[in-house]
């Protein structure tokens, strides 16, 4: 098929020539779940499922697979400190699966919103620990691996092909690497695939070296060979695991003897308000609260306005825009199915679909591809302004194929809109309440803030103004 993907292997466009024709294998490393889900979670899932679609639509059966890493993430290079799940758990006095379990359906909650279909199979870490002890045994074999005191380690020196995903050389290998006052590790470079369980630590299991468990890279590479076979096509993740998982990932792999991933494909990062998005800063939006003001079919629209390797900004008034040009594709929609003509024999559209569809098959360009929609309902409601319903027809079908049945983004806006409208109005009753409060007529601000409150919106009055939330 015609569709090119950007390799971050290879550094360039290359075209999706699948292992089995027909047939597509895919994977991509899922959430870490041990928080809240937050907007740094959704855009990844978005695109893939996006891929996933747009393979569909071009007849192909496609695998996707996403893991959930239920143990192993540390906390700091992940070789060294506390597991975050164990922490997390101490901390809330739960068994880490119960930590586990619930953000692993609330991210599956979140996602459900945001119309991204389940992955095929959503393997989770602890539940392979038979499969990474087994390739930690065949890379000892091949003596690329070495075990002290308990604990195995990678021997990046014995991979001389370390580095090549995320072209760094061995001197920006070691940045980023916690020095430790006394390393086990031969290399600081070295990464851990089994670790010895200290006194205490919750999340362990017998393997033959010691209770213990695995390092954070060896889900992936195992996960995905067992779902999808020794070679497959693509392996995605965002920009911020080329290095170290998934270079680690690649070399656990390939020095088993596994040819891996064909193409290496990595969404880029989200911007609020032109930063950075830091858990560790709290300066992140979570899901739920965002849904609460806006469609989250709008967010996803929004997300697939921005090219997925380029950074994506989600200030106020972006998302807005989206929100507003979103509205505007579904009034026409709603107004060219009212009309209630018959699809043409001769599709007016064929132009539009021809670049929809080169948008699409250049590296996913889902920017263009919504410029196009853009364009048909130009046309399409100038067409039905001269009575032709035809042709609205038409532009309906298109958008039943492309905007929801590709992007996945429904053409009505359904029961989120309603969340989207009590966002709405719950802003303009609080800038009437800010109006009162100016000219000192507090007695009404109050009870505009009962009222509220009564319904189950709190209202909290901050030094950057209100904010509200709605209880329960
Ligand atoms: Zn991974």
């Amino acid at each position: 098929m015609p569709l090119v993907l950007y390799d971050t292997l290879t550094r360039r466009k290359v075209p999706f020539d699948p292992v089995v024709p027909g047939r597509a294998g895919i994977y991509f490393c899922g959430p870490t779940v041990y928080s809240e889900p937050h907007l740094g979670h959704a855009r990844g899932p978005v695109v893939f499922d996006v891929l996933r679609r747009w393979l569909e639509h071009e007849g192909l059966a496609v695998r996707l697979v996403m893991n959930v890493t239920d143990v192993g993430h540390l906390t700091d290079d992940a070789d060294d400190g506390e597991d975050k799940l164990a922490r997390r758990a101490a901390l809330e006095r739960l068994e880490p699966m119960e930590v586990a379990e619930k953000y692993f359906w609330a991210y599956f909650e979140a996602m459900a919103k945001l119309h991204v279909r389940r992955p095929s199979v959503v393997p989770r870490a602890t539940g392979h620990i038979v499969e990474q002890i087994e390739l930690t045994k065949a890379l000892l074999e091949r003596g690329v691996a070495y075990e002290v005191d308990g604990s195995v380690y990678f021997d990046v020196s014995a991979w001389s092909a370390y580095g090549e995903l995320s072209g760094r050389d061995p001197e920006e290998q070691v940045e980023g690497t916690r020095v430790e006052v006394r390393s086990e590790k031969r290399d600081p470079r070295d990464f851990a695939l089994w670790k010895r369980a200290e006194k205490g630590h919750l999340m362990r299991w017998p393997s033959p070296w010691g209770l213990g468990f695995p390092g954070w890279h060896l889900e992936c590479s195992v996960m995905s060979t067992k779902y999808l076979g020794d070679e497959f096509d693509v392996h995605g993740g965002g920009l911020d695991l080329v290095f170290p998982h998934h270079e680690c990932e690649l070399a656990q792999a390939r020095a088993a003897g596994k040819p891996f991933a064909r193409v290496w494909v990595h969404w880029n990062m989200l911007t609020l308000d032109g930063e950075k998005m830091s858990k560790s800063k709290g300066h992140v939006v979570e899901l739920a609260a965002l849904f609460e003001r806006h469609d989250p079919t709008a967010v996803r629209f929004h997300l697939l306005r921005s090219h997925y390797r380029s950074l994506s900004d989600f200030a106020d008034d972006a998302l807005t825009s989206s929100i507003q040009g979103l509205r505007r594709l579904r009034a026409a929609y709603a107004s060219w199915r009212a009309a209630g003509g018959r699809v043409p024999d001769v599709d007016p559209f064929g132009d539009a679909r021809a670049r929809f569809a080169a948008a699409m098959d250049d590296d996913l360009h889902t920017p263009e591809a919504i410029a196009v929609l853009f364009d048909v309902a130009r046309e399409a409601n100038r067409a039905l302004e001269t009575g032709d319903v035809a042709t609205a027809a038409a532009a309906v079908a298109l958008f039943e194929e492309f905007l929801h049945g590709v992007l996945g983004v429904p053409c009505e806006a359904g029961a989120a809109h309603d969340a989207e409208l009590l966002g709405g109005v719950t802003d303009l009753v609080l800038e009437a309440r800010q109006a009162a409060r100016k000219q000192r007529d507090f007695s009404t601000a109050d009870a505009i803030r009962d009222r509220l409150a009564e319904l189950g919106i709190v209202v909290e009055d901050t030094t950057d103004g209100a904010r509200w939330r709605r209880e329960g």
